[in-house]
């Protein structure tokens, strides 16, 4: 699809109500990239409300308008209203109304024009614009892209930067995946000029952690951890009953399968999380072993080549079982 960027900041400018959303579980770059967004529209004088499907890690509060932010599990009928008024919808960081959970019978039936921004492969036809390159680190370097494309770069401030710039460190593990460009150093160049004072951001999101998620973090390598040299894997599971043990919150289990993919010899990690109705599953692998395919096959899930996610509705033993059981098709 190529993008007429001046019809788009047209319907833009003339729309009365936005709305942008994001996926389920919202991770750095989900929150990032939507609030990015949301500062952004605020900057050119343009009011939006970011919905949310459910609550983000508390690390992440405090991004400008984080406190705004509506969540759809919480605020469904208000959501419903906004996403039924909608002129203009931005479908961040996702490739799919599937991957909005309980909020995609809303959006799919919205009438206001949609626009995908999205660094995941395979897009589905949800939108009515689509901005999708699995080349890019992060959705949050689309949105400066695209602020850029619409010529308002120089409305990038340090509170729109900062969004940017957490979306970008948080979907890179800092910078350090194969996915960093020349281009992302320059626009991380460019939010420092625009105030962006990048250690504060790297302190706020990884040095704020609480007692019970470090403890949380030695509990699963300690005790929950199984490395299988034949299979060049590394799992970690959790338990239900742990949830409970360690005040879990949302985003204390975040990082813990890359943990176990540095061990020396394992070539994908797996983490297996018992929730309440389903077990959640994240992926990581190095090189070129493809767990988007594998969750997709056999776990409902998707996401990127080495870092993908799923679920499960088994039970966590039988889950990791078939793990086990179809991992050297993708070895
Ligand atoms: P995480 O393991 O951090 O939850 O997710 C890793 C990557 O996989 C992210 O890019 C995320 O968007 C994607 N992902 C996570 N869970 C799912 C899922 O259930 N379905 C799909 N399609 N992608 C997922
Ligand atoms: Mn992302």
């Amino acid at each position: 699809m190529t993008l007429d960027y001046s019809q788009i900041k047209s319907k833009l400018l003339e729309a009365n109500t936005i709305v942008i959303t994001s996926h389920q579980s919202p991770d750095g770059d989900a929150v990032g990239s939507s609030l990015a967004m949301y500062n952004f529209l605020k900057a050119i004088g343009k009011a939006a409300t970011v919905i949310l499907p459910d609550a983000f890690p508390v690390y992440y509060q405090w991004m400008s308008g984080a406190d705004k932010v509506l969540f759809y599990d919480k605020q469904k009928e208000t959501c419903d209203t906004l996403l039924a008024s909608a002129d203009f919808i931005f479908c961040l960081d996702y490739n799919n109304s599937k991957r909005v959970g309980p909020v995609q019978q809303a959006l799919d039936n919205a009438k206001g024009f949609k626009m995908m921004i999205d660094h995941h492969p395979n897009p589905s036809e949800c939108c009515d614009a689509v901005f999708s390159d699995i080349s890019f680190c992060s959705t949050a370097q689309m949105v400066y892209e695209f602020i850029t494309y619409l010529g308002y770069e120089t409305t990038v401030d340090a509170a729109v930067g900062e969004c940017i710039y957490c979306g970008i460190m948080t979907d890179t593990g800092s910078f350090r995946f194969a996915s960093v460009t020349a281009r992302t150093h320059e626009v991380v160049s460019h939010l420092k000029k625009a105030g962006v004072v990048h250690y504060r951001i790297h302190e706020r999101v990884y040095d704020q952690n609480s007692l019970d998620r470090i403890r949380l973090q030695g509990f699963v390598l300690n005790e929950q951890l199984e490395h299988i040299p034949e299979l060049k894997t590394t799992i970690i599971y959790l338990n239900k009953i742990d949830n409970a043990t360690f005040n879990i919150q949302p985003g204390d289990t975040e990082g813990l399968v890359n943990i176990a993919l540095s061990i020396k010899g394992t070539e994908v990690a797996a983490f297996f999380r018992e929730d309440t109705d389903k077990i959640k599953i994240s992926f990581r692998s190095k090189g070129t072993i493809e767990v988007n395919k594998l969750s997709e096959k056999y776990f409902d899930g998707g996401g990127h080549k080495n870092a993908a996610g799923g679920q499960s509705q088994q039970s966590i033993q039988q889950a990791i079982a078939l793990y086990k059981n179809v991992l050297h098709e993708f070895l």
